[in-house]
């Protein structure tokens, strides 16, 4: 008898392109399956992105499962929740996995609940472990260090990949070719508590997938000077990025967070002028190839983290990069 599937589950809302993360989702569950000879199912609820068939093909999915219903078709978190709890109650998957992402933040502990099952969030990695069982890798307190949970003891197991935990990688031996079932939960009785006041802003090109980040913090001293940040970026081709206290502060908008409660980046270059390297911050940056740092203080956490470090004050260097780099 085959094992219970691995279920790698993400949405998107829209039929607009591949969801953010689910490649790299669909990676893990790949390695998973195959190294517990189990069937890899690739879960939407929702619309069915265009070129799900041909990515869950070339990332080595047996079967794509759509769940189907009107209230499914935009993010609705009591009705994913019942849902997708209706779909695993049916199939039995012995490891759900999501991207993780705001939304899936509030569905993935729930889902869990349901089910009786074990919850991992934050996670980086599942692997087969030295007994035979899983072993889900986490990251944990702020990114400064990794858990490592046996996955044993509960019916079924839910993991919340972390962004950028690792690049996506097609099956070897070429692409698979998957069907697709269309599923109707029953929904009857869901009734949707949460209501969407405001959508985020989600347009334009997103700090995870820049190659080159320029991120300000409170040493800016002033809103008035994270024009020094975004100038720097645009004339690196780069895009601009901040710490969590000038967020909180209303300088700039939320969607420019770096860190373990912002966005997770992994650029080739991550440049960040007073910013102090606390452990939450680099969550979001430490997977960088380079990271230049420029803090007036010499004994600042981020030197650790720097591949080239400038002692000074940011607001005297920062202009003298512009011109550098304008040039
Ligand atoms: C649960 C939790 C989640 C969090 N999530 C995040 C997160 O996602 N992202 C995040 O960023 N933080 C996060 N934080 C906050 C984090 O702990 C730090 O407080 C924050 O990163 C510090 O921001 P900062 O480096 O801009 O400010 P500070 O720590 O105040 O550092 C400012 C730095 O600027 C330097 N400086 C001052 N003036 C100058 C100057 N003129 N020129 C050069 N250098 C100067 C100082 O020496 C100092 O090192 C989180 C905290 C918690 C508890």
């Amino acid at each position: 008898m085959a094992a219970n599937p691995v279920v790698v589950c993400t949405w998107s809302g829209s039929q607009d392109g591949i969801p953010v993360g689910a490649e790299e989702a669909l990676t893990l569950g790949r390695r998973v399956a195959s190294a517990t000879e189990a069937p890899l199912r690739w879960l939407v609820p929702g619309p069915l992105p265009e070129g799900a068939l041909e990515t869950a093909g070339r990332f080595g999915a047996d079967g794509v499962d759509q769940l189907e219903d009107a209230a499914l078709e935009s993010f609705s978190p009591d009705a994913y929740v019942a849902a997708l709890a209706g779909y695993c109650q049916q199939e039995s998957p012995a490891l759900v996995i999501f991207s993780q992402a705001a939304d899936t933040r509030v569905v993935a502990p729930r889902l869990a609940g349901r089910l009786g099952a074990g919850v991992v969030m934050n996670g980086v990695g599942v692997a087969v472990g030295e007994g035979g069982g899983l072993e889900a890798t986490a990251s944990a307190y702020g990114g400064d260090t990794q858990m490592v949970y046996e996955l044993s003891g509960a019916p079924s197991y839910v993991v919340a990949l972390a962004a950028n935990a690792l690049l996506p990688e097609p099956a070897e031996g070429g692409p698979t070719q998957p069907g697709c079932r269309s599923i109707s939960p029953d929904l009857a009785g869901v009734e949707e508590r949460v209501r969407v006041v405001e959508q985020a802003r989600t347009e334009g090109p997103r700090l995870e997938d820049a190659e080159i980040i320029v991120s300000g913090g409170r040493g800016l001293g002033g809103p008035e000077n994270y024009k020094l940040i975004e100038q720097l970026a645009e004339a690196l081709g780069g895009l601009a990025g901040a710490s969590r206290p000038i967020v909180d502060e209303g300088w700039v908008d939320s969607s420019q967070q770096v860190g373990l409660t912002g966005k997770i980046t992994r650029p080739a270059l991550y440049l960040a002028a007073g910013i102090s390297g606390a452990s939450q911050h680099m969550a979001g940056c430490s997977a960088a190839k380079t990271i230049v740092a420029i803090n007036r203080d010499p004994d600042a956490a981020i030197f650790r983290y720097a591949r080239y470090g400038l002692v000074g004050d940011c607001l005297e260097i920062l202009p003298e990069l512009i011109r550098a780099a304008r040039q």
